[in-house]
C-alpha cells in the first residue's frame, strides 16, 4: 500500500532514567509520553509550548539524536532505527536540522564554504561543480549576496542572523524533504526574527520541504504551519488548523497561551510574557489524571485528576485531550 505521509510518530516515548550516585536508579523523566501525529510532504506544522514541556526532547528524538523508550518514527514508510548505521546515514541525509543557538552549531575553523560542503562530502557528492553550485545556491537562496562575499567567511565574522542562514543553508544543501528547526529565532536580534522565519517559509514552499517548527511563541507560528500541536507535560494535548487554534482553541490550556499574547498580528511578532498562572509540571512526577489539572480553571473534582483524557476528534479535525469535550466529537 502507498505511504502518503512523510513522517508518521506513532505513540513516541522518550524517558530518561534519574540517577543518585551515578548508579542508584531514583526515578524517571517522561520527557515524550505517547506523542501521535503525521505530516505530509511540503506541510509545516508549529509545536508549541512553554520550556519544560518536553518539545525539543521531541525534536532530538525524531531527528535521531536521541533513543526513543516506545513508539516510533516513520520516514517515507520506513521506521527510524538508530541502531543501524546505514539507515542513520541515509535518514539524516533526508532529514534536516536548524538548531536553536547558531552560534554553537557552527564550526568555528571553518569558512562558510567547508560548512555547506561538509554534508555533500560526507553522502558523496563527488563532482565539486555539482558542489559548488549548490554553495552558491544555498547562499543565494538565503539572501547571503553577493556570494563572494561570505563564502570565505568564518562564523565568528557574521552577525547573528547570517550565522542562522547559514544553519539553515547547511540543513537544506542535501535537499531534506524534511526540516526541523528547533526555536530557530528564539536567540536572534527581535529586528531579524521576521526576516528570517520569512526565509525558512520561502525555502518551504520553493522546495516542497515539510517542516516541524518548535517554538514557545506562538504568536510566529501563522508564518508558515498549516497545522498547531500544543504540547504540555510531555503529551500533545491539542491539535489542529492554525486558523481554527488561533480563533477557537478548545482546550483551555490553549486558552490561556492565546490570552498572554497581548498582539497575536504576525506582523508584530512579540514573544509572550505572561504564562497560565502556576508551574508547568514536573516531568518526573507529573500530576495523576489531566497534568494540567493543578493549574485548570474548569478542573472537575473526581474526573480530571483521576482520568487521562483521550483525544476528542471535534470538527475540522481539531482534536483536544480535555473530558470537557466528554461526547462533542
Ligand atoms: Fe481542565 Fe479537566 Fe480539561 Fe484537564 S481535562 S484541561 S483539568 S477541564
Amino acid at each position: 500500500m502507498e505511504n502518503k505521509e512523510l513522517l508518521e510518530v506513532e505513540n513516541l516515548q522518550t524517558y530518561f532514567t534519574l540517577r543518585k550516585w551515578g548508579f542508584l536508579r531514583v526515578g524517571e523523566v517522561k520527557a515524550v509520553d505517547g506523542v501521535d501525529f503525521e505530516l505530509k510532504k511540503g506541510e509545516a506544522v508549529s509545536i508549541v509550548g512553554e520550556s519544560g514541556c518536553g518539545k525539543s526532547t521531541l525534536a532530538k528524538t525524531i531527528l535521531g539524536l536521541v533513543e526513543p523508550t516506545g513508539g516510533q518514527v516513520n520516514f517515507n514508510g520506513k521506521t527510524l532505527d538508530i541502531s543501524d548505521k546505514k539507515h542513520l546515514d541515509w535518514y539524516r541525509s533526508k532529514v534536516g536540522y536548524i538548531q536553536q543557538d547558531p552560534y554553537g552549531a557552527l564550526p568555528p575553523f571553518m569558512t562558510v564554504r567547508r560548512i555547506l560542503e561538509e554534508p555533500m562530502v560526507i553522502n558523496g557528492i563527488k563532482d565539486e561543480k555539482e558542489r559548488e553550485k549548490r554553495i552558491h545556491r544555498a547562499l543565494e537562496d538565503l539572501k547571503m549576496t553577493p556570494v563572494n562575499e561570505f563564502i570565505n567567511k568564518f562564523p565568528h565574522m557574521l552577525s547573528g542572523g547570517q550565522q542562522q542562514r547559514i544553519v539553515i543553508a547547511r540543513s537544506k544543501i542535501l535537499d531534506p524533504g524534511l526540516i526541523v528547526a528547533d526555536e530557530p529565532v528564539s536567540m536572534l536580534d527581535p529586528s531579524v526574527r521576521v526576516e528570517i522565519l520569512e526565509l525558512l517559509k520561502k525555502l518551504q514552499d520553493d522546495y516542497e520541504m515539510a517542516v516541524v517548527y518548535i517554538t514557545h511563541d506562538l504568536s510566529t507560528v501563522r508564518y508558515f504551519s498549516e497545522r498547531i500541536f500544543v504540547m504540555y507535560g510531555g503529551k500533545l494535548i491539542e491539535k489542529g488548523p492554525v486558523e481554527k487554534i488561533l480563533r477557537e482553541a478548545k482546550h483551555p490550556y490553549t486558552k490561556a497561551l492565546l490570552e498572554a499574547i497581548s498582539d497575536p498580528d504576525p506582523e508584530n511578532v512579540k514573544t509572550f510574557k505572561k504564562v497560565p498562572p502556576g508551574e508547568p509540571p514536573s516531568l518526573a512526577n507529573p500530576p495523576s489524571g489531566c497534568r494540567f489539572h493543578p493549574r485548570c480553571p474548569d478542573f472537575m473534582e473526581g474526573k480530571c485528576e483521576v482520568e487521562v483524557p483521550p483525544e476528542f476528534i471535534l470538527e475540522d479535525d481539531q482534536r483536544v485531550s480535555c473530558w470537557l469535550y466528554e461526547g462533542e466529537d
